[in-house]
């Protein structure tokens, strides 16, 4: 087998679905799950769907189309970033529902919707503080009643996202403040807002607490399930496989070299300027895995060794001692941005597995 590639045990990802989609269940809250840094892949998304995830979620329109031909009976998909309006013939045609923060986008879904003979539904993302997006609470009263009065639109309901660009927390305070908006839309306007998505994997510790969860009833997950953990500080949840995926990678020079550069020190083919401390001689090994592959800066390294650098195309390290020979393969653990960017590099393989078990019986054998 080739390398770089990424192993993906796909029973693992199962497992941590179906245990999330139990704990929230019985918190009144349901499960959509996003498979965008699994770049839609079909398999993933039928490993989610077995562990009885409500719907699925993607930011991307390419990842919507690739799940919509590919995983048979029909899933509620989302689409979980707002539309581009380039875009929206494609996504009513096969998002069922989109998150939504601008009017005229909307405004653009509906004729879309209309032009394709279709209802598409629509959920109204409101700002609560990190700003990466949402409409401000103050304007949500008049976009909701344009968006009610807009042909071939169904207003599901509304969400939040907390925790992407500036780590503005999910706790009591803002989720109350959302459900507080949808019981105050609600009477506004008489509808019934089916979905009140309060937020993703950073919103797990304020789910599967003791304080009230209120209206919300939806929570989108991402790496929670891919990665067994939550995402305000990383911290693996309990019962939860944080090892789903492993990037393996082929060493291709091995050998003893000092631990520090000599010459006249620049900037490196990055830009940056490294400090390198002076250990003496190390054990280093070089791997055909670099920034194109991957962001290395997210790779946890087997025990004992540590990554000393990387380039386009090399990644540097200390093996700690162990002398790896040229062909042998070492298996690094992902964080969501190496996840994210190996699942889109054209140079790492994606290899699926399945039944663990056994196959880890076969390799003992
Ligand atoms: C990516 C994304 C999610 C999922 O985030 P995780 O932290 O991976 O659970 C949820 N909602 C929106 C809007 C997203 O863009």
């Amino acid at each position: 087998m080739t390398g770089p590639r990424l192993e993906i045990d796909l029973d693992k990802i199962s497992a941590n679905a179906r245990i999330l989609v139990g704990r929230l269940a019985a918190r009144g809250i349901a499960v959509t799950g996003v498979t965008k840094a699994g770049l839609g892949s079909p398999e993933i998304a039928k490993a989610l769907l077995e562990a009885g995830v409500s719907g699925l979620g993607d930011s991307r329109i390419e990842n919507i189309e690739r799940l919509r031909g590919g995983i048979g009976p029909r899933p509620v998909l989302s689409l979980i970033r707002t539309p581009m309006p380039s875009q929206v013939d494609r996504i009513v045609r096969h998002a069922d529902i989109s998150f939504n923060t601008d009017l005229d986008v909307v405004r653009q879904l509906s004729s879309a919707a209309q032009a394709a003979g279709r209802i598409h539904g629509v959920v109204l993302m409101v700002e609560l503080g990190d700003l990466r997006e949402g409409i401000m609470p103050g304007d949500l009263e008049r976009i909701f009643r344009e968006v009610l009065n807009l042909p071939n639109i169904a207003l599901r309901g509304i969400g939040a996202n907390l925790a992407c660009l500036s780590g503005t927390s999910p706790d009591a305070g803002n989720m109350a403040a959302l459900s507080a908006i949808a019981v105050s839309m609600e009477a506004a306007f008489g509808v019934a807002l089916d979905i009140v998505s309060g937020g993703n994997s950073a919103n797990i510790n304020w789910a599967l607490g003791d304080t009230d969860i209120g209206r919300i009833n939806d929570l989108r997950l991402g790496e929670a399930i891919l990665l067994g953990r939550e995402a305000l500080e990383r911290r693996a949840i309990d019962g939860l496989h944080t090892d789903a995926f492993a990037l393996v990678a082929e060493v291709i020079e091995s050998g003893i070299k000092p631990s520090r550069p000599w010459g006249t020190i620049a900037q490196n083919a990055f830009g940056e300027t490294v400090q390198t401390a002076d250990s003496g001689k190390i054990m280093q090994a070089i791997l055909a895995l670099g920034r194109q592959d991957s962001d290395p800066a997210g790779l946890i390294p087997p025990s004992g060794m540590t990554i000393l650098g990387s380039s386009s195309d090399h990644l540097v390290l200390d093996t700690g001692g162990e002398p790896l020979s040229a062909g042998a393969e070492l298996r690094f653990g992902v964080n969501y941005t190496t996840l994210l960017r190996a699942m889109t590099s054209p140079f790492v393989a994606k290899t699926m597995m399945k039944a663990r078990s056994q196959q880890g019986a076969l390799a003992a054998a």
